[in-house]
């Protein structure tokens, strides 16, 4: 029987609702070999996954996901094997959270000024440590009682041209690869078909990604099916990038997500990962 493992975890150090240790514990749970913590703008899960790796015989990838500006779009970037403690890493992720911290008090101040109850010294008091993001927001609408689901509020409201979207800067791209590889990490183009592309568009993307640096592509993902993950697995052949794969879990925030096994049959070998680690 083969080893499962699953390359994109998040954490309630960002948006997903399982602790780091929690994360790793339901991997040792449900059998998976391996697990890359993979939180959106911060490394500062772990620490504590890796710990919990150790305990639970798990093997923790430390990892990162960032947004990177690809004209004006924000592409998603995987930073496998960083360096947490980085310095170049820290300075990045500084300059991120002021960024956020910005468009996420802009995002409050709407809301408010329609009368709802969201302020940032709540927001920050309910999700201690947590990188806070639109989809925090989300669920306050939820708990408001405007959407009955996350998704219903980033559709409804929170996404381009919604009420209460606020645009914020992502990280210039030569800047990002700069520094995930001053950090010891490999960059990897995260959930190709999320950005609504064209196959043209994504094929020359995947070409500039592979030339500034990026090692690999997320063949496997939730939801994606076995034709569009053999289009990606071809585009991974063509640029010569290893093949990745994972569920982008994030524990209750995504309900419709699983570790490990994504919308339903997902299955990440851990083959991906020991070429990975070689890439
Ligand atoms: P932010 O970085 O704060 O602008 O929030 C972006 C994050 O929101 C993404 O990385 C996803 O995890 C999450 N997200 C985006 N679209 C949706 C959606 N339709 N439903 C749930 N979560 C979403
Ligand atoms: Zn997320
Ligand atoms: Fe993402
Ligand atoms: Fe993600």
């Amino acid at each position: 029987m083969s080893a499962y493992i699953d390359l994109h975890v998040h954490t309630t150090a960002s948006d997903g609702t399982f602790t780091p240790a929690g994360a790793v514990a339901l991997a040792e749970q449900i059998g998976l070999a391996a697990i890359a913590i993979t939180d959106h703008d911060t490394a500062s899960g772990v620490a504590e996954a890796c710990a919990a790796g150790e305990k639970y015989g798990v093997e923790v990838v430390p990892g990162i996901e960032i947004s990177v500006d690809y004209h004006g779009e924000g592409v998603h970037i995987l930073g496998y094997f960083i360096d947490p403690a980085s310095e170049a890493l820290g300075r990045l992720l500084e300059w991120v959270a002021l960024e956020r911290r910005m468009r996420n008090e802009k995002i409050a101040e709407a809301m408010n000024s329609d009368g709802l109850d969201v302020s940032m010294k709540k927001m920050q008091m309910k999700y201690p440590n947590a990188v806070i993001g639109r989809p925090h927001f989300a669920a306050e609408l939820v708990a408001l009682g405007l959407v009955e689901s996350v998704a219903e509020g980033f559709e409804k409201y929170l996404s381009p041209g919604g009420r209460y979207y606020r645009k914020r800067e992502y990280i210039p791209i030569d800047m990002a690869f700069d520094i995930i590889h001053q950090s010891g990490g490999k960059a990897v183009f995260a959930h190709p078909y999320q950005y609504g592309f064209s196959p043209e568009e994504l094929d020359k993307l995947t070409f500039e990604l592979a030339g500034r640096g990026v090692v690999g592509i997320e063949c496997i993902y939730s939801g994606y099916s076995p034709e569009q993950s053999a289009a990606l697995m071809r585009l991974a052949d063509k640029y010569a990038l290893c093949p990745t794969g994972g569920s982008d879990f994030h524990g209750s925030r995504k309900p419709w997500i699983s570790m490990g096994t994504g919308t339903g049959d997902m299955h990440v070998p851990m083959e991906m990962l020991s070429e990975l680690k070689k890439a």
